[in-house]
């Protein structure tokens, strides 16, 4: 498969200029991803998995946004992370990625202070990635609304849980994709998990939150 196959707009693929074709990973996430379905990927760190839940993150917001011109405030895709390296590192990628497309990334986590982070979320957010502790804290303080998310992403799932996260991402997820009124919220919203075990609790979440028959690669 090349990157010419995939059909996706010139705009999107830019941030895949420098690559020869999709990896492996990509090209099996990518059709499913862009049809809409539920996805769970065991993939490891390295295999370009950012770019094969991020190019189709991509896709969610433009397909999704309301006009190109206005500026969006709350947010229409998510991604969590267990740390704060891996979210700066997805954010680099997705705010490079985003930007031939207009697209605004902002990102969220702990130990700094969260005065600019919160003008970054003031400032409109397309895109918003984060650690559940600080996200969830944010969303306590009403300066993040993830009402409009309808494409959630975690990224390490294991991982997460593993560190204790459980309760913030359970918090979380049922706090996105509200705007509709259904109560259950999976048909609505797309989810992507990537993991690199497939233990009991990720298991779980993904039966809870997920729809009932996510492909898993
Ligand atoms: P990731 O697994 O997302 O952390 O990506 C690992 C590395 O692979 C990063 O340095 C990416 O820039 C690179 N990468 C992503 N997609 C591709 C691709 N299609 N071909 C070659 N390298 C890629």
């Amino acid at each position: 498969k090349t990157f010419a196959e995939s059909g996706l707009p010139k705009e999107v693929l830019e941030c895949c200029k420098s690559f020869d074709k999709p990896s492996p990973i990509q090209s099996h996430s990518w059709p499913y991803l862009l049809n809409k379905r539920d996805f769970i990927g065991i993939a490891a760190t390295g295999s370009g998995k950012t770019l094969a839940f991020g190019v189709p993150a991509i896709m969610h917001v433009l397909q999704n946004q309301k006009s190109k011109t206005s500026k969006r405030v709350n947010p229409l895709c998510l991604v969590l992370s267990p740390t704060r390296e891996l979210a700066q590192q997805i954010s680099d990628v997705l705010c490079d990625a985003g930007k031939p497309c207009g697209l605004q990334s902002v990102c969220v986590y702990g130990g700094t202070s969260k005065g600019p982070q919160i003008s970054a979320l003031k400032s409109g957010v397309d895109i918003v990635i984060g650690t559940p502790g600080r996200l969830k804290d944010l969303i306590e303080m009403g300066v993040c609304y993830l009402k409009e998310v309808s494409f959630v992403v975690l990224d390490e799932a294991d991982r997460m849980l593993d560190m204790g996260f459980e309760p913030e991402v359970r918090s979380i997820l049922s706090q996105t994709c509200t705007m509709i009124e259904n109560f259950k919220n999976y048909a609505a919203r797309q989810m992507v998990m990537f993991s690199a075990t497939w233990p009991l609790p990720v298991h779980q979440l993904a039966q809870e939150f997920m729809d009932p028959n996510p492909v898993k690669v």
